[in-house]
């Protein structure tokens, strides 16, 4: 089709740039053009293992071969074997399967509520999340995370969703009464400009919640899956574990997969016919979310994921140091980090693809790096080089007058 017939097809959601990528291996994709591109945005943090893993490709080709769909009237092959290895590294005592985020994030309102319902307490329907928060772009999830570009032009806000601001543990104990279900926190926000929570937050969190009778939701969706060097970032925390988890992203590896954890007390609430889907952890996912799991189980993988966050991040902190007047600060954990910029972050974005790096973009200010947990230090340094040169490219905004 002619270039100005560009996705015509497509509705209008996306503005990818014009690139049209054919291949990846590890952390690097290939265009049409021949061009060689280090990735260091890995799909969203999706890609955790990079692109074709071998094992990730030996365990779907496998499936593939065997049976690929049978939806959950029946007992999926694999689904109980990855629940368990989920549910002995986690708090969790159960898992309910998903395609994706949003969905994830769904079952853990509805599970929420649902858990409140069962107890004698149906009047315990508020959900209490945080501004700068993502969870997903359903419309529970979108009045979740209460951010007024994505609840615009979709109708009136759902009821019983509230807004606290981020890291204030007094306005949240203030918010808390006797109809709040559950607090929905990412430990580190992606979307809203990887901010870490402080551990001690999540620890004050847990406390509060358990005193006030309310549930604990973590969304894990992109800081989990080994990506700040814990197989979930809320394990940096002392006593700190939610009651219900959502994950996806990184947990497939770049196959369809989500997934909501939970304790016993919630997921024995959720009896036949109060939720479901049709897709969710199919033969296809479930095999390739095995595979992930094994090789971030493996000796020394968690290891060498903080050895590299480390460089990384010293490296950031370099560049950060060399244009203090374009750089702010190093945001982040772990192997979902980038800069706050004084510059146009987009700017930033472009002109580091333009050298060959992908890079993401979060928040109003945050360049965002989540390369897959396999980049080499080679990689690193070579990501840093060319980001250096984006960030000494891109001007400053005119001064306002
Ligand atoms: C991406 C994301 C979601 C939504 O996941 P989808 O797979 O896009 O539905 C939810 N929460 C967080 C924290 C995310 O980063």
């Amino acid at each position: 089709m002619a270039l100005d017939g560009y996705r015509h097809a497509i509705f209008p959601t996306y503005s990818p740039p014009k690139i049209k990528f054919v291949e990846g291996r590890g952390a690097w994709l290939r265009a049409a053009d021949g061009r060689e591109y280090l990735d260091f945005i890995a799909g969203i943090a999706v890609n955790a293992l990079g692109h074709c893993h071998p094992k990730l490709v030996e365990a779907l080709n496998e499936q593939a071969s065997k049976l690929w769909h049978l939806s959950n009237m029946f007992d999926v092959p694999g689904q109980e074997e990855l629940a368990e290895i989920y549910c002995k590294h986690t708090f969790a005592d159960a898992v309910f399967f998903t395609n994706s985020g949003a969905e994830a994030v769904e079952c853990a309102l509805k599970s929420a509520r649902r858990y409140h319902y069962a107890n004698g307490a149906p009047e315990r329907v508020d959900i209490i999340g945080f501004e700068g928060a993502f969870h997903g772009r359903t419309y529970a999830t979108i009045n979740a995370a209460g951010n007024p570009k994505y609840v615009e032009g979709f109708g009136p806000r759902l009821p019983a969703y509230k807004q606290c601001k981020f890291g204030d543990l007094e306005a949240l104990a203030a918010m808390m009464g006797p109809e709040t279900a559950a607090v929905i926190i990412e430990p580190v926000q992606g979307e809203g400009g990887l901010r870490a929570l402080p551990v001690e937050m999540l620890t004050a969190m847990r406390k509060l919640c358990t005193e006030r009778g309310a549930l604990l939701i973590y969304d894990e969706v992109q800081c989990g899956a080994g990506r700040t060097g814990k197989l979930f970032a809320h394990q940096w925390a002392d006593n700190a574990e939610p009651d219900i988890m959502a994950l996806a992203k990184g947990i497939g590896g770049g196959f369809p997969l989500g997934m909501c954890l939970a304790t016993r007390a919630v997921s024995q609430t959720m009896v036949v016919g109060t939720h479901g889907t049709t897709y969710g952890g199919n033969a296809l996912a479930v095999a390739v979310g095995r595979a992930v799991i094994n090789e971030m189980l493996a000796p020394g993988f968690m290891d060498r994921v903080n050895a590299a966050a480390g460089k990384l991040r010293e490296g950031l902190e370099q560049i950060a140091s060399q244009q203090p007047d374009k750089v702010i600060e190093v945001r982040g954990k772990g192997l979902l980090t980038g800069i706050r910029v004084k510059v146009p972050n987009t700017a930033v974005r472009d002109a580091a693809r333009d050298r060959g790096l992908l890079v993401g973009v979060a928040g109003a200010d945050v360049v965002r790096m989540a390369p897959p947990l396999i980049v080499s230090d080679k990689e690193i340094a070579h990501a840093l080089d060319t980001l250096n040169e984006a960030v000494a490219a891109t001007d400053l905004p005119p001064a306002k007058a």
